[in-house]
């Protein structure tokens, strides 16, 4: 199955890996754009020096955020969902053991790096992701596109499809 490019969908995308620079992701073949673009170095760092992050969405007017603190060597997990104006409030989980697959997963198969900022508004579907480390804050606020709706599910599971009736 072809990997489908973040910015223009396409499925004419290929794979690489650069030997020299050690990077290795993916280019889309017809918009001519690389994403999912890494080291292992680069990988490593971001889980070495992760702090905290926030994915906040709302999607068909339910509206979830879930936010990974990390306290001391301990990742932990907090999750609430907004739906009807209900406020679901859910018990913080360990999240220490899934922590580094799960921010893999994040980077390489829903490229949350290659999200591009678009505006948006608080009646509609949104999609925004925080993400602190030892250096920097990166923020990315998006109307919700192909891979954050494929994201949104991915998260939604974590609370255990609970609110699925509506
Ligand atoms: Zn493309």
């Amino acid at each position: 199955m072809s990997v489908i490019c973040p910015f223009c969908k396409s499925e004419n995308t290929t794979s690489f890996s650069d030997i020299k620079t050690k990077e290795f992701g993916y280019q889309c073949l017809d918009c001519k754009k690389d994403f999912g673009v890494f080291t292992t170095d680069k990988q490593e760092k971001i889980l070495s020096s992760f702090k905290m992050m926030k994915i906040h969405y709302k999607l068909d007017s339910k509206e979830y955020k879930f936010v990974l603190n990390k306290v001391d060597n301990k990742i932990n997990l907090k999750m609430d969902s907004y739906i009807l104006s209900v406020h679901n409030d859910f018990d913080i989980i360990d999240f220490t053991s899934l922590f580094d697959n799960f921010i893999l997963v994040l980077l390489n198969q829903f490229f949350i790096f290659d999200i591009e900022n678009t505006n948006i508004d608080n009646n509609s579907d949104f999609f925004i992701i925080e993400i602190e480390s030892d250096e920097k804050i990166i923020k990315k606020t998006s109307k919700i596109n192909y891979y954050l709706d494929l994201l949104s599910k991915f998260m939604f599971q974590l609370i255990g499809g609970e609110n699925e009736k509506s």
